[in-house]
């Protein structure tokens, strides 16, 4: 088991609904030295890869974009979400319906941040049906610029984000893959 399974099984609690609640260290108390292994990991597994900006989407994948552009030495971008953001000649605009928020979100970069030709590496907190991902991908090609990989801390591997990212031939990387959680037991079972 690695640490962030570790620290899921000590201080995550599995909501119904599917829901892993981790406000403990990743989505309301950050632990920084979570963050910080979470950010070395990503870094080992994409070795060898130019990196020239990390793309996350606010809030929680923030703080892990942060640690992690802290090793690459490149900028931070994240991506705003709102439910009126229109399509306008300085933002690169596309949509994700939220899981936990059970409603369509518009996710938004303004277009000086992100650049034709830039190399990104994206990531984020939890990744689940994978629609926060692919709409950063659409961002990221509106921009004219290459996903050169994806990172998770905790992905649900029972629903289909995953399955879908990897299918297309992303380079996916995921911390912690869940299996299977219980929310009467309070088990979970990682793959
Ligand atoms: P997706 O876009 O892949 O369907 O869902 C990923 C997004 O929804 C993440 O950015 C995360 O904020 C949120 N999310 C999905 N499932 C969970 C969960 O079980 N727990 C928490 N805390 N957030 C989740």
């Amino acid at each position: 088991m690695n640490f962030l399974e570790e620290k899921i099984l000590a201080d995550g609690i599995i909501k119904s609904g599917n829901i892993l609640k981790v406000d403990n260290f990743l989505n309301h108390q950050i632990d920084i030295d979570i963050m910080r292994q979470i950010a070395y990991e990503f870094k080992r597994r994409f070795r060898g890869k130019t990196v020239t900006k990390i793309l996350t989407i606010e809030a929680s994948g923030i703080a892990i974009a942060t640690m992690l552009a802290d090793l690459y030495d490149v900028p931070v971008v994240f991506a705003k979400k709102g439910e009126t953001a229109n399509c306008t000649d300085d933002k690169y605009v596309s949509q994700a319906y939220s899981f936990t928020h059970e409603r369509m979100n518009n996710v938004f970069v303004s277009k000086p941040y992100l650049n034709e030709g830039e190399k990104v590496l994206i990531v984020d907190d939890f990744l689940a049906d994978g629609q926060a991902m692919l709409a950063m991908i659409d961002i990221v090609k509106q921009a004219g610029a290459e996903v050169v990989g994806l990172g998770v801390a905790i992905e649900k591997g029972q629903q289909k984000g995953g399955a879908t990212l990897r299918a297309a031939g992303y380079h996916l990387e995921s911390i912690a893959i869940i299996d299977s959680m219980d929310a009467d037991a309070q088990t979970v079972k990682f793959r």
